[in-house]
């Protein structure tokens, strides 16, 4: 239909079936895309699915899913907290965008304590502190409180896990108001870690003018929580066609405000990213251990990719903090107006659509099936060029291993054999009239500054290769003794009855926690604290970082010198 040399190409297929609420916005980005959406799914496979809750929304056993198995878990607010505390404790200050937090309630106590602590050495600080139910959304079931008494620990709290955070009391404010920032972020890849931000978010107002907490507006949600679920129920709430007015505004009109009073934006922005890279270094050792589970490698099964929603308070002093991570975050453009008193309908948001239906289409764009095949025949046209053996056999050169991986779109064109030909298609742009891209790589193209961060991603790696086998999260007894003895960290101060009893104890503590009770055995978590202890114990005197990257080297050599041991053995 769109004739000639270009309806030849394949058009990518992308099953929009179970898209739920961003569907409105996904075929937006599709028409623009003139991709082909199949919205009652379809009997062959697609390129793409686009799911709008989880991984698990459909059984897929090839193309990409724009979800990874585990993420919901993990940005949890128990689990993103724990992750984050981890990394707090290898690195403190490279961490210190993560609120103090605490987990209830097993860590009340702890909590207790630790406040009396702080409070005696400094009588002057004068603390609030946010309690937020686990797994809730939309502000759900938030409050705030002044004194760790203030906790209700009574009734729906117990059964219902919490997490509770130092209060940031001094955010900047813009007409008077406290506001956050909504960022997305692709997560392109895990393996290699591959991430993009996109380059304007949403800033959601709160619709009264902002105090600081006192006992009598703790509970003035309107002006502490900045919600768009909780605020579009205030009086004051401001529906606004403009991107710099009313109580949702793109984040670029609050950086061209900031920027117009003389505020340092390119800092925020590298803080921003910074933050955002670090963050996602704390989720992939535990998303690895979800991933190997469910798409077990050298099986057949989609790739992922994920767009996530970053929630971002600025400080007064412009530092960002993070409040959370969303693994579904709204795509809705449209929002609901009372029209007159309880009717309400859904009106367009162009605020919405503008910041949403961009970051879809430029995902898609980047995720591109079609793209990555063309790349790899633009690379291998590029060495054939360059082997002068083979530039007179570019037909018997095309049948190579190399192109075997993109013969299906390119089977018609290789028919033809002539290089020139192939160029043209390749490096012809399906994108002319798109605008540029709204979403900037931030790594690997800032990993030489963070890698040094990816400690616990290698003890995942350790944990991964001893769960045996496929398809569990969790390390049995004997995979943990095997890590033991090939890692050869055994010796006559360390027994394999101590290396037994440390199992033991670490792994019912966190079982007795876990909110996973459907498989026994020692998660990853348990499995990082094992870890630590055994660095601590083997390095005493160096930081805990270096304890454990020291561990690390000695459990990587010893294990690469066993795999060369078998490779002989094998040969021989
Ligand atoms: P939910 O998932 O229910 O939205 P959040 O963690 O995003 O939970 O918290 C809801 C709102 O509470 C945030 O949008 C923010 O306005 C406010 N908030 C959360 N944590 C803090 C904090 N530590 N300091 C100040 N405000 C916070």
């Amino acid at each position: 239909e769109e004739g000639g040399r270009a309806a030849r190409r394949p058009r990518v297929t992308v099953d929009s079936s179970k898209a739920k609420t961003s569907l409105e916005a996904l075929k937006i980005s599709l028409r623009q895309l003139r991709w082909r959406e199949f919205p009652f799914g379809r009997r062959l496979p697609c390129d793409i699915y686009w799911h709008g809750v989880s991984f698990h929304d459909n059984d897929i056993f090839s193309g990409q899913v724009n979800k990874f198995p585990g993420m919901t878990e993990m940005v949890r607010k128990i689990t993103l907290s724990r992750a984050v505390r981890t990394m707090q404790d290898l690195f403190p200050l490279e961490y210190n965008f993560y609120p103090r937090s605490w987990i209830l309630p097993e860590e009340f106590p702890l909590f207790v304590a630790e406040v009396r602590m702080m409070k005696d050495s400094d009588p002057s600080w004068k603390p609030t502190f946010i309690v937020k139910p686990d797994g809730g959304c939309q502000g759900d079931g938030i409050y705030l409180i002044k004194d760790p008494s203030d906790i209700r620990l009574t009734g729906s709290i117990q059964s219902r896990p919490a997490v509770v955070q130092e209060y940031i009391c001094k955010p900047l404010l813009v007409d008077k108001l406290k506001f956050d920032i909504r960022l997305y972020v692709l997560l392109k890849s895990l393996e290699p870690l591959e991430i993009y931000i996109a380059k304007d978010g949403l800033s959601r107002f709160c619709t009264e003018p902002y105090q600081e907490p006192t006992l009598k507006n703790l509970h003035q949600v309107f002006m502490h929580l900045t919600n768009y679920s909780l605020n579009i129920h205030s009086g004051n709430f401001i529906h606004s066609d403009s991107v710099n007015t009313g109580s949702k505004r793109t984040f670029s009109s609050i950086l061209c405000r900031l920027s117009s009073r003389g505020a340092d934006v390119k800092k925020l922005w590298s803080d921003i990213i910074s933050l955002v890279i670090k963050t996602i270094i704390a989720l992939t050792p535990e998303l690895k251990v979800y991933y190997q589970s469910d798409i077990p490698a050298g099986k057949p099964g989609p790739t992922c990719f994920q767009i996530l929603g970053f929630d971002i308070l600025l400080m007064k002093n412009l530092k960002p903090m993070l409040l959370e991570v969303n693994a579904n975050p709204s795509m809705r453009i449209e929002h609901e107006q009372e029209l007159s008193p309880g009717v309400f309908e859904n009106v367009p948001s162009p605020v919405d659509e503008e910041v949403k239906v961009a970051v879809i289409r430029d995902t898609l764009r980047l995720m591109d099936p079609h793209k990555k095949k063309r790349k790899d025949i633009q690379q291998h046209i590029e060495s054939c060029k360059n082997n002068v053996n083979i530039r007179y056999n570019y037909f018997m050169c095309c049948r190579c291993q190399t192109l075997e991986q993109v013969s299906e779109a390119s089977e018609e064109l290789l028919d033809a054999g002539r290089a020139d030909r192939l160029e043209y298609e390749a490096s012809r742009s399906p994108e002319a009239g798109l605008p540029s891209l709204c979403l900037k790589q931030v790594f690997p193209k800032y990993a030489k500054q963070f890698n040094y961060l990816r400690l616990v991603d290698r003890v995942a790696a350790l944990f991964i290769r001893f769960l045996g086998v496929k398809g569990t999260t969790k390390l049995g007894p004997t995979g943990f003794r095997t890590f033991i003895r090939n890692c050869k960290l055994s010796n006559s101060n360390f027994s394999m009855a101590s290396v037994d009893i440390l199992y033991i104890d670490i792994t019912r503590r966190w079982n007795s926690m876990g909110i996973d009770h459907k498989e026994s055995g020692m998660c990853l978590q348990a499995f990082v604290e094992a870890f630590f202890c055994l660095a601590q114990k083997k390095y005493k005197s160096l930081p805990l970082h270096e304890q454990v990257a020291s561990l690390i080297d000695f459990c990587e050599y010893h294990l690469a010198a066993l795999d060369e041991k078998r490779l002989v053995c094998g040969r021989g």
